[in-house]
């Protein structure tokens, strides 16, 4: 049932005139950043509904600092999996356009793509909300967090998007013109329910796009948006369709 699933989506990958990925916290889990959905690791701790929210950062930076260095301390280490790494080979092969991604992580970039759109921002820089002024993450070591702005001394904010904050206008442009000009979208590793972002694959469809799922589990879009889902783990699916398509090259 899977392997000839995995057939399909080569062939569909193959026929594509442009091939979009929309990738969420699934496809880290094998290089141990968890999920949200699932409650695993430092998530069991931090509710994100309470950790992850803008007024929390408002009300209380230090208590949020708690669980962003934890968060830091992950992405740090984490290296890209076979799903991040089979997407970068699709990408050299000429079978993906983009990423669009969920992610905070920086995995798809450290894999390889070179056209990674992040809808959720990143850890890449991190902003004073009080004076505006702006650090790089790589100059930042874990001994320097929680981090607090060389100007006034607040504490401050990566620019990952926080439930309740806009997501950057630039992404937000990309991705909507990526999910209307491609033909088919692979899904990788989202629960498909934390809007606007769960819009990019429906988008796709309705543009006419063959939509692809790869994720453990069925979820929102199954069967409704999804044309079909390959249920497994995306770090043994992603490199054995790109070997397919390899077989059809
Ligand atoms: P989610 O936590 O809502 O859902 C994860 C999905 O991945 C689930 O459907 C699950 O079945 C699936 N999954 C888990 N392990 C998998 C595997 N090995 N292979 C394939 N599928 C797997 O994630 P989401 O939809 O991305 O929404 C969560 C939000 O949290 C996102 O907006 C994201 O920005 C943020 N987040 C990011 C990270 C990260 O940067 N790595 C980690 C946690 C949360
Ligand atoms: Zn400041």
């Amino acid at each position: 049932m899977t392997h000839s699933l995995i057939q399909r989506a080569a062939k569909d990958i193959f026929q594509s005139r442009k091939t979009v990925a929309f990738t969420g916290a699934g496809i880290s889990v094998e290089s141990g950043i968890p999920a949200f959905r699932g409650g695993q690791g430092l998530w069991e701790r931090y509710d994100p509904d309470e950790y992850a929210h803008i007024d929390a950062f408002h009300v209380n930076p230090g208590k949020v600092w708690l669980m962003l260095r934890e968060m830091f301390a992950l992405i740090m280490t984490a290296k890209p999996n076979p799903a991040h790494l089979g997407l970068a080979e699709l990408e050299r092969m000429g079978f993906l356009s983009s990423v669009i991604t969920q992610n905070v992580d920086g995995l798809h970039q450290a894999a390889g793509n070179t056209n990674v759109i992040e809808y959720h921002g990143s850890h890449n820089t991190l902003s004073c909300l009080r004076c505006s002024t702006k650090v790089k993450g790589s100059s930042l070591t874990l001994s320097d967090l929680p981090a607090r702005c060389p100007n006034c001394s607040s504490l401050l904010k990566p620019d990952v998007v926080f439930f309740g904050e806009a997501i950057p206008w630039r992404a937000q442009l990309l991705s909507s013109s990526e999910s209307q000009s491609c033909t088919v979208m692979l899904v990788i590793g989202t629960s498909a329910i934390v809007y606007p972002a769960a819009s990019i694959p429906i988008t796709a469809k309705e543009r006419g796009a063959t939509v692809i799922e790869i994720n453990k589990e069925p979820t929102s879009i199954t069967g409704d948006i999804s044309d079909y889902l390959i249920e497994g783990s995306a770090g043994e699916i992603i490199p054995a369709i790109v070997e397919e398509v390899r077989k059809l090259v």
